[in-house]
């Protein structure tokens, strides 16, 4: 038999090493992507390579097998590659344990099977969705952490054999997760299990023994900052310190340096021209990469004149200024679009859109913020006797291949339990862990069955049109042919906007 290898240069030789004891009468060859397509009797996939077969690449082979980690495993033997991994989790091997759910992953991938045999490996709990903030982008704005709770440890059991298996745990839902009194139980439950931690934070709350968690436990951290200036800063995230703020980022460059800081900005009217200047600050407290977020506009806070799109040259000019800084002090610059920016726009260009801009006050009166209360009440009533929870999703014509990686390889959850299409889509909710047959079984329910079935057939779920993942390019497992169907609302948003709109009656 001639067996294919599909593998990378850089473990081409440890991958013939494993195929002399595995097959030693057999004759290996290695190939690229494009000879895939002559079939055979048998492909090795090396376990890096596997993302990248998002078609029907493996089916021209008879036997398909994965390398991973000096040992070959054939697709063949899914079934009895759950029972090793059983026997390593019950005897603590958890690092053994989570390579083997590795490779039941590629294989739950390469069978587009809509039931996986493998848990997540990057699993986002929620320690709270209390938050000491009220930005002015965000729904705390106006929710005032109403039925804000913390995730207990009695809810944290019901997922113990997910967290046994996956490899990195992200803090976050939409609170701030360092204020959770439980929260360094919940870091010690998952570290004991061979996790590395991420979170995003305003880091408003440190202490010591935090630091000390976080040089110890976290692979990274992403610190939101939405202002250079003390001014700014304290008018969008209101409650918050500019200086506490920064004096935590100093003292975490000084005991914790070699953990990775993101600091992210949501880039909008009122803080654009800081952009630079935030680059600057990044750059002064040791922060490695700065990310401007697009903002998402929110009907109830009402401040669909905020997003930059409506200011295009501004957000150019200014995007270019924060990419030069970058440049020049060594900091990394996420942007949209940075690639299309043009480099030579100049301040003359953007005068005119800049003073319109300006000329709109930047901030809620008092009496707008009541009217924002007023319509938040509504709405909120309106949510709560019309239960607004997705259990399924449709095809649209927008088509893919592959899978999206947050019905694969991620999962999250929130403080109940509850486990969600993804982390952009909370909507949209599979189960509950304490109440729907644990936590395989949730991942396994209609609503992930269904969307998995869907992708693999090729088209996009409809409540993954306008994904900014997608956008971004953020998703390994997934490829999207973008077209003007894929910017259409769903028909729930559809719906969602037009009650709205009723409602409020404008
Ligand atoms: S494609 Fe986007 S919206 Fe759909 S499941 Fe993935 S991350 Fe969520």
């Amino acid at each position: 038999m001639s067996i294919l290898i599909y593998c990378q240069e850089n473990s081409r030789d440890e991958l013939f090493a494993a195929m002399s004891v595995r097959f030693p009468s057999e004759k290996a060859e290695s190939v690229g992507y494009e000879e895939l397509s002559r079939g055979g009797a048998a492909l090795v996939v090396d376990h890096e390579l596997v993302p990248k077969l998002k078609k029907d690449e493996t089916s021209h082979f008879e036997s398909v097998y994965i390398y991973f980690k000096g040992r070959i495993y054939a697709v063949a033997d899914a079934d009895a590659l759950v029972g090793e991994r059983a026997e390593y989790i019950n005897r603590g091997d958890w690092e053994t344990a989570k390579d083997i759910n590795e490779v039941l992953c590629d294989i739950d991938f390469l069978c587009k099977n809509t039931v996986n045999r493998s848990y997540p490996d990057f699993f986002q709990i929620e320690s709270t969705n209390y938050c000491n903030s009220r930005c002015i982008m965000c729904e705390h704005y106006h929710s005032h952490n109403k039925k804000a709770e913390l995730l207990s440890m009695e809810t944290l059991e019901h997922m113990r054999d997910a967290i046994q298996l996956s490899r990195r745990i992200n803090l976050n839902g939409i609170g701030e997760p360092f204020i959770s009194k439980y929260l360094k139980q919940q870091i010690d439950m998952y570290v004991g299990y061979g996790n590395r931690i991420v979170a995003n934070t305003n880091m408003s709350v440190l202490d010591d023994e935090l630091i000390e968690y976080i040089g110890r436990d976290f692979e990274w951290l992403a610190i939101s900052v939405d202002g250079a200036t003390k001014e700014t800063y304290e008018r969008i995230r209101i409650g918050m310190s500019f200086e506490k703020v920064i004096g935590n980022l100093r003292l975490l460059k000084e005991r914790a340096p070699h953990v990775k800081k993101i600091m992210s900005m949501v880039m909008m009217r009122q803080n654009v021209c800081e952009m630079p200047q935030l680059v600057e600050l990044a750059h002064s407290v040791g922060i490695d990469q700065v990310v401007f977020l697009n903002l998402n506009p929110s009907l109830i806070i009402g401040n669909m004149q905020d997003v930059m799109l409506n200011w295009p040259k501004v957000a150019e000019y200014y995007s270019v200024k924060a990419l030069e800084k970058g440049e020049e002090l060594g900091v990394r610059i996420v942007v949209a679009n940075a690639a299309s920016l043009n480099r030579s726009i100049t301040f003359g260009e953007i005068e005119e859109e800049l003073s319109r801009m300006q000329s709109i006050p930047f901030w809620k009166s008092e009496e707008e913020e009541r009217e924002m209360m007023r319509i938040a009440k509504i709405a909120e009533d309106y949510i709560a006797e019309n239960s607004q929870e997705q259990n399924t999703t449709v095809a649209t014509k927008v088509k893919c291949s592959g899978v999206c990686d947050w019905l694969l390889k991620s999962c999250y959850t929130n403080l109940h339990g509850d486990i969600s299409l993804c982390c952009r889509n909370l909507i949209y909710r599979a189960g509950n862990v304490c109440s729907d047959g644990g936590f395989l079984s949730v991942w396994n329910a209609p609503l992930m069955q269904k969307s998995r079935e869907i992708f693999y057939s090729g088209y996009l779920p409809e409540a993954c049109l306008k994904c900014g993942m997608i956008e971004g390019g953020e998703l390994k497992y997934l490829d999207v042919e973008i077209q003007p169907d894929f910017y259409q609302d769903s028909e729930l948003k559809r719906q969602q906007k037009q009650k709205m709109i009723a409602m409020l009656g404008e």
